[in-house]
């Protein structure tokens, strides 16, 4: 079969491959794009996502990064009559503790000098200036931060929250958007400009004078040229990478979500998404405990668990659905297609996100039928920042490792490595987000020793 030639072919048309064909497509005309992909688009990884957003982050680069990203999701939800269900109720951030300095030192650390504008703090019952997160609009939602510290103020906002919760941190600028009709926002506009799509599987690429990939399509094998490649293969980038002799600094773990219908109206539809900071031991039973305790591979279960479990409304106002889920998992793990769900997590994650609202313990043992529970691999760098611009050999692009925040970052990151292969003005963080951070041993330093923002 005689080779297909493109300008430049895109491996994934997960949300991270569809955003860059639809930057280099938009903002610097290449018309000449084959998005390869052995999936259906948004199929995979980006199938998974809990659709959150939001732009809080300890370090200024990724708050600059999703910014940007939250800005063009908007110039979407603008053009298309808000078509990608962005709303902004914000993040909710409820601790125990009434010392959250630490806290208070990340969100100054992300906001730098922005941080005494943007940040409030609520110390009575009543505060006149807090906006209760009481509409969905993204449009006219506050920005910055709200320290919620009095528990009458608390409770009156949040009332499904445990009565032990002393301070909320709410992210005003966050909510959630559907990334799947963002991503088909995309497609759609790339195939009114002629870009290509091709099912099939990358199975090896050369290069000389440009690039050449072996593709198995159901038709058998394919034969692509490419002028330039992109490298947006989700949980299988370094795989791409290796087919170039390159190596990518990135591990695979492996997290998981469920959904279910809130028959017994647990949760208020207007609670924003919903982050205990706290770690907890999980509420079994004595008896539980003690055999889990008495079992190698479960007694993790019966130890200290970490906090961050999370759970929200799902399919808006008038919807009725919820989603709970908890990144607990830090075992690096291959990535595979076959996803490893483990049947005990809805369980887990049930008992674990009914610590913050206790009126979720309804569905202890009796979660309904069509419980959807689901997962997939968070690719990502030991210091938590996505791969994005130069690969490593000329003509090769990266647009990986996004972690547990690529829908929320791929617009931005779209854009930015689209900047990378079109050789346009970069932005003052295009640097520290591409491979030339690990040559800058003080960032790398400071970038391990921060939070790393994993949810
Ligand atoms: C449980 C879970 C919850 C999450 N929640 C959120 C959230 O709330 N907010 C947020 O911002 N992010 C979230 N994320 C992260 C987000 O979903 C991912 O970062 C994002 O979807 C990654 O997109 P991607 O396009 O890079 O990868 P993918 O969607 O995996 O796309 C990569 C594509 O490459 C294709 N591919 C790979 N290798 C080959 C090959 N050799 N040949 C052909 N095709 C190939 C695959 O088939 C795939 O379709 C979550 C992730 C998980 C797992």
């Amino acid at each position: 079969m005689a080779a297909v030639h493109a300008e430049i072919a895109i491996i994934g048309t997960g949300i991270t491959g569809i955003s860059t064909a639809y930057y280099l497509a938009k903002n610097h005309g290449l018309k000449n794009i084959l998005m390869i992909d052995c999936h259906q688009p948004m199929a995979f990884t980006s199938a998974q996502s809990g659709e959150n957003y939001r732009n809080w982050w300890a370090r200024p680069e990724m708050v600059a990064l999703t910014n940007r990203s939250i800005d063009l999701m908007e110039e979407v939800a603008r053009e298309s009559a808000n078509q990608i269900n962005m709303n902004r109720r914000g993040y909710s951030l409820a601790t125990r503790k009434t010392d959250i300095d630490m806290l208070v030192t990340q969100l100054h650390n992300g906001l730098e000098e922005h941080a005494g504008q943007l940040l409030r703090f609520h110390e009575r019952s009543e505060a006149p200036t807090y906006k209760p997160p009481i509409k969905p609009d993204w449009s006219g939602a506050p920005d910055g931060v709200d320290i919620l510290r009095h528990q009458d103020l608390i409770r009156k906002t949040f009332p499904s929250y445990s009565n032990d919760i002393r301070t909320v941190i709410h992210i005003r600028r966050g909510g959630t958007i559907s990334s799947q009709q963002l991503g088909m926002y995309m497609l759609e506009y790339l195939k009114e400009v002629g870009a290509r799509r091709l099912t099939g599987l990358v199975e090896n690429i050369h290069s000389s004078e440009g690039f050449r990939l072996q593709v198995r399509t159901t038709d058998g094998a394919q034969q692509i040229s490419a002028d330039q490649i992109v490298n947006a293969a989700g949980p299988f980038a370094d795989k791409i990478a290796s087919m170039l002799g390159l190596d990518l600094p990135v591990f695979h773990t492996f997290q998981q979500k469920i959904a279910f219908e809130d028959r017994a109206n647990a949760i208020p539809r207007d609670m924003p998404f919903s982050i205990d900071l706290d770690g907890q031991k999980i509420n079994w039973s004595d008896e539980e405990r003690e055999m889990l305790l008495d079992d190698p591979e479960f007694r993790w279960l019966g130890e200290d668990m970490p906090g961050a479990v999370h759970c929200r409304p799902d399919g808006g106002d008038g919807g009725t659905w919820l989603k709970l889920g908890w990144a607990y998992n830090e075992t690096p793990a291959p990535a595979t297609w076959d996803l490893p769900l483990d049947s005990n997590f809805p369980d887990i994650v049930l008992r674990g996100a009914s610590r913050l609202n206790p009126s979720l313990k309804v569905y202890l043992g009796q979660l309904p039928r069509n419980t959807h529970h689901y997962g997939g691999w968070y690719t990502m760098t030991d210091e938590n920042w996505p791969l994005i611009g130069p690969m490593g050999q000329q003509g090769a692009f990266m647009n990986c490792a996004l972690s547990g925040f690529g829908t929320m970052a791929a617009s931005a990151s779209g854009e930015l490595c689209a900047k990378w292969v079109a050789e346009a003005e970069l932005p003052s963080y295009a640097r520290g987000f591409s491979l030339d951070r690990y040559q800058d041993n003080t960032l790398m330093a400071a970038l391990l020793a921060a939070n790393k923002g994993r949810l």
